[in-house]
């Protein structure tokens, strides 16, 4: 039995506060806190949302004397960049970032002909011990603040206002939370790192609640606190399987939750919001991919608001478990799309370049050790 751990344990050294971390209220409170006019807050939110600039000292709209302490109290370095891997002729690029007190954590910018996605990450490892996840394996090291998570799109943003994908200059239209970490288990600050995605420039980066998708494995009381928010983010469930005997191993929590509440409160969103959910389905050789299952898994969703995201495993290395057969892939689409439920292969974007989260984090550790 897996040790599922929803708290952080305590940090070791408090991260910084940031501009991000802070409502735009606070933001005024703290400048004034400083002395300063509260309109000192608006410029730097200017600057980092709007412009995606956090170098203090190229705001030349803020007096030299006074851009030391600004960037101290509200902007400081929260990313150090460790190493980019590029793949799909650069169009993919993770990122692995160091953040203040020597945690990894990677994040992963895509350029598509329709959009430009970046997949980040709200805690650095993860307590759900997913067994086939590298990041599970190695467990939670602690989370992530909104200011960490937030800075992640800032930069991506920044990538492609510079046009450092190919293709030129570009538009961040799209956050996906799938990196690192379990969003729902570090509640609070991926809502305000949401809330700084989605604000309108200047207080937040303007990039539309439903071009940001939340993905859980399914903590039912995180979904529940979600419908009460003012947030029509898309929902994605990590299902994996239909069938709780599996899932329990698979994904743990599920001890917690069953399948059954899970899609229960996936539905309870789906009708509080109008927004279609997504079951993202990891397709594992001979573990899930059986033709009942996909059966299972049609009639579970038959008739409803959702989508299912099939993912071709991306085998993490040593792992026992690696993708299923294309044979076994097709069955399980053409079961689905029978029962009507709208089915698309995720492409594996990244594979060359150890695309399951966590690796690119998991094999430097490695080489460090
Ligand atoms: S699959 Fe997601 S929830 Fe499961 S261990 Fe990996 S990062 Fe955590």
């Amino acid at each position: 039995m897996v040790d599922l751990v929803f708290d952080a344990p305590a940090v070791k050294k408090k991260s910084p506060v940031h501009l991000a971390d802070l409502t735009v209220a606070e933001r005024k409170v703290r400048a004034e806190e400083l002395g300063l006019p509260s309109f000192r807050a608006n410029q730097l939110a200017v600057h980092f949302f709007t412009h995606h600039n956090d170098d203090v000292e190229s705001f030349t709209d803020i007096p030299k004397e006074l851009r030391t302490s600004l960037a101290d109290a509200f902007l400081p370095k929260l990313l150090t960049l460790v190493k980019s891997v590029t793949c799909d002729g650069g169009k993919t690029r993770k990122d692995l970032w160091r953040l203040h007190d020597g945690v990894l954590v990677e994040s992963v910018l895509m350029r598509y002909t329709d959009r430009t996605t970046i997949c980040i990450s709200s805690q650095a490892g993860c307590g759900m011990g997913c067994p086939f996840c590298a990041t599970g394996q190695a467990g939670l090291t602690r989370n992530l603040t909104a200011g960490e998570i937030t800075a992640q799109v800032m930069m991506a943003a920044k990538a492609c206002d510079l046009g450092e994908l190919p293709g030129g200059p570009t538009r961040l239209s799209n956050v996906v939370f799938m990196g690192m970490g379990e969003p729902m288990a570090n509640y609070k600050a991926v809502m305000q790192s949401i809330r700084n995605i989605t604000n309108p420039q200047p207080d937040g980066l303007g990039i539309g609640a439903r071009s940001v998708t939340l993905s859980t494995v399914g903590l039912v009381t995180g979904i529940e606190k979600l419908i009460k928010e003012d947030l029509p983010v898309t929902l994605a469930i990590s299902l994996h399987t239909p069938d709780d005997e599996l899932r329990d191993t698979l994904v743990p929590v599920n001890s917690r939750w069953k399948v059954k509440e899970v899609l229960q409160a996936a539905d309870r969103y789906e009708a509080k919001t109008g927004r279609r959910y997504s079951i993202e389905y990891a397709l594992i050789r001979d573990i899930n991919d059986q033709v009942w299952r996909a059966d299972l898994l049609g009639r579970l969703l038959k008739n409803k608001n959702a989508h299912v995201n099939l993912i071709p495993l991306n085998p993490t290395p040593g792992s026992k478990w690696t993708a299923s057969r294309h044979e076994d892939e097709a069955a399980f689409v053409e079961i689905l799309e029978g029962y009507g439920v709208p089915v698309t292969v995720r492409d594996t974007r990244g594979r060359e370049i150890d695309g399951a989260c966590g690796q690119l984090a998991a094999s430097q550790i490695d080489n460090n050790s």
